[in-house]
């Protein structure tokens, strides 16, 4: 009976310890079978999530090539020529448009340093090609400001090959930024053949009809001037008031022909510069000395601001640069009111890159909205219509001109009611020499 019992123990483990391995394999099998269906699951949705990537990529490349075909068409249908450098002045970017105007290929010019695909130029200075336009890029590289040249700037423009004939240009040279840095310059470039022919016709035009009004008004001087100095005619009061009246206006009209003169010969760089080494103190003292009467007469105060130490001779045109300073000076007085007590000062001084000399004056000022306009072509702002009837918006347009072509520069500060002062700087060498067939003719006549 016991060893029944023994026995029967012995088959019960036997039992129980297959049933609990069967329950440990039937659970781990379990768990296994969950995992490798969940493994499964996960994979299935990865693959999914890859096939949408896969096809929003797809679309996105689509969407890029469809962008890039409509710049690609953009930027090869343009009716100017574009070339963009990077930063090693390279062209990375060139357009049908550029080619043919360079007589050369997109594909010839990619990729060459800049310098052998073409030179902007100024007309009247052939000599160092590259280096002007190499100066060009690297100032619009530089900033602030975008570099614009219009027709009326005589630039021009010359291909890789030297023997096709170079051709006038109207160009703009912007910084390529990228992040907010200056990476290379994008220029937009057009021939302006037609344009300078039809400015060159206008001028033509002018200088003509200016030379033809000065002959009859030089006769019309001299006989006003033998009938004022004609002590033995006897003359009323009332006739000579009359004649002195009609000089004055006669005077007015030579000056503004010979300013119609100058224009025309300023724009077609016909003008020489000859400039000669000049004491600028006694100079400016010499322009001043001819404004004091008039400046007597009203309750102006006149003040020359000498520099602290002698300045050593600078090359100036005398003619040119007094005009400039006279424009200055008669606009201060001009538009700054006589019947009340106002200062206009001139200062010489010498500045770090140059020697400047400005006019300020206490008088109307330039309105904000105008001041933008004030170097162009017969500007005058309302108030100084209102203040002086009688100026003819070309003082300053001329003397932008000859500061330009003599290497100066000439800007102004001004606050409206406040008054004005305008500065011009002699570069420390002086002013550029320029040959030209013409010397500026007459200037201002009071
Ligand atoms: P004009 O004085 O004969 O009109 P300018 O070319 O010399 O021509 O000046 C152009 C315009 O600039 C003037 O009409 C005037 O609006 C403005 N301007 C120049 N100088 C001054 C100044 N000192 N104060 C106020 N406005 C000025």
């Amino acid at each position: 009976m016991l060893q029944f019992l023994f026995w029967l123990s012995q088959q019960l483990n036997l039992v129980f310890i297959i049933a609990i391995s069967v329950l440990v394999v039937g659970i781990i099998g379990q768990r296994s079978i969950y995992q490798i269906q969940r493994q499964i699951r996960i994979r299935k949705e990865a693959e999914e999530k890859m096939r949408l990537y896969a096809k929003d990529i797809e679309i996105a490349k689509i969407e890029i090539e469809k962008q890039k075909d409509q710049l690609d068409s953009i930027v090869s249908s343009m009716g100017e020529g574009l070339l963009v450098c990077d930063d090693k002045k390279r062209c990375i970017l060139v357009n049908q448009m550029a080619g043919s105007l360079l007589r050369s290929t997109p594909s010839d010019l990619a990729g060459k340093p800049v310098q052998e695909c073409v030179s902007f130029f100024q007309a009247n200075d052939k000599e160092g090609r590259q280096s002007q336009f190499v100066g060009l890029l690297e100032e619009a590289m530089t900033g602030p400001d975008i570099i614009t040249k219009a027709a009326v700037d005589h630039f021009f423009c010359q291909g890789p090959d030297d023997h096709c004939t170079a051709f006038p240009v109207a160009l703009v040279i912007a910084p390529l930024l990228k992040k907010g840095k200056s990476a290379g310059t994008i220029t937009l470039f057009r021939d302006s053949t037609r344009e300078e022919r039809i400015d060159e016709m206008k001028s033509e035009f002018v200088s003509v009809a200016s030379h033809q009004l000065r002959t009859p008004l030089t006769v019309i001087n001299w006989n006003l001037e033998m009938l004022l100095e004609e002590k033995t005619e006897k003359l009323s009061t009332r006739q000579e008031q009359y004649i002195k009246d009609v000089y004055k206006e006669s005077q007015r009209m030579v000056a503004l022909v010979n300013d119609l003169l100058n224009v025309s010969r300023l724009q077609s760089g016909r003008v020489k510069i000859e400039p000669v080494a000049t004491d600028l103190e006694d100079f400016i003292e010499d322009i001043i000395s001819a404004y004091r009467p008039l400046l007597s007469q009203s309750k102006r105060a006149f003040i020359f601001k000498r520099p602290k130490r002698r300045l050593p001779a600078v090359p100036v045109d005398r003619i040119l640069f007094r005009q400039v300073i006279d424009n200055f000076i008669t606009n201060a007085i001009r538009y700054s009111p006589a019947d009340k007590n106002s200062t206009v000062t001139v200062a010489l001084a010498k500045m770090k890159d140059g020697y400047q000399v400005s006019v300020t004056d206490e008088g109307i000022g330039i309105p904000l909205a105008d001041q933008e306009h004030i170097f162009e072509k017969l500007f005058r702002s309302d108030n100084a219509r209102l203040a002086a009837s009688d100026g003819s918006g070309l003082g300053l347009y001329i003397s932008r001109m000859i500061m330009d072509s003599g290497g100066c520069k000439l800007w102004f500060e001004s606050k409206e009611g406040h008054g004005s002062t305008f500065y011009a700087l002699l570069p420390v060498t002086g002013m550029r020499e320029k040959s030209g067939e013409k010397k500026f003719a007459g200037g201002k006549v009071e």
